[in-house]
């Protein structure tokens, strides 16, 4: 008769082996510094967040998703990963809210060893977990959510910021291609910009970033141009590798 430990235990290793997917495709990546790569996208199901101009709303339900198992996914890694692809990019909704999911798959990634690597696009909302999957991870896309998002509301905003403040230096700490991007509406604050621009570079070598990408909304309280120059003028002084990209893939329809 089994004890009801291992009961227990045979359960959390179930619930463990559960990975919940929005979907898992190839295209054309079309944002931040790598935009034009061939990727490989793996948008995990779930987010807890409520930015107001998010993009995927169909994958911020956890139950939502498809449920597979590990050995599901790896096999649905393999049927979609086509020649010639640069990169595989876990994405979601909030690819740390299934932080182990993401480690073991990384990792998955890298034992194939055939160059192809690994890329992060997170709210990085919980630093413990960035940290937990970074040593699977090449490349890191930190973003910063400015309080007009609505991502957490005012009271949690400061945790956000010093949670994506202490990713972005262990990132970069960790020799990782590392770079910052961070959404810009209409409505968003110049002065809160200017102050978090300040944060940043006070805690970071410059030299080790390896870009900063400023992305203006599309269709909902979209910024100006004179906006967006004011936005740049802010962080061109202190970091010349910064520009202003839009998401490029809705222009080729792709996802
Ligand atoms: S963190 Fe990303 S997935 Fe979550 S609500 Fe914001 S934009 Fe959408």
């Amino acid at each position: 008769m089994h004890s009801i430990l291992h009961v227990l235990k045979t359960k959390q290793d179930m619930l463990d082996n559960q990975i919940y997917l929005s979907e898992i495709f190839t295209s054309i990546e079309g944002e931040g510094i790598l935009f034009g790569t061939k990727t490989l996208f793996i948008r995990f199901a779930g987010c807890h967040l409520k930015c107001y101009w998010c993009d995927t709303p169909y994958s911020l339900e956890i139950k939502g998703g498809n449920r597979y198992s590990f050995s599901d996914v790896k096999k649905l890694i393999n049927d979609n990963l086509q020649p010639n692809t640069y990169k595989v990019n876990f994405t979601g909704g909030e690819p740390l809210l299934q932080y182990n999911a993401v480690k073991e798959l990384a990792k998955y990634i890298k034992d194939r060893n055939d160059e192809i690597v690994t890329y992060i696009e997170s709210s990085c909302y919980d630093y413990n977990r960035f940290k937990e999957i970074l040593p699977y991870i090449d490349i890191c896309k930190v973003e910063f959510k400015m309080s007009d998002s609505n991502a957490v509301d005012y009271k949690h905003h400061d945790n956000l910021i010093n949670n994506e403040l202490e990713c972005l230096k262990i990132a970069i700490q960790n020799k990782k291609v590392t770079y910052i991007k961070i959404v810009i509406t209409s409505l968003t604050s110049l002065s809160e910009f200017k102050g978090l621009i300040e944060r940043i570079f006070s805690k970071i070598d410059k030299e080790n970033l390896a870009g900063f990408i400023i992305q203006p909304t599309s269709s909902i309280n979209e910024p100006s141009l004179k906006q967006l120059l004011d936005f740049y003028d802010i962080v061109y002084p202190v970091y010349r590798e910064v520009r202003v990209v839009p998401q490029l893939h809705k222009i080729i329809g792709a996802r």
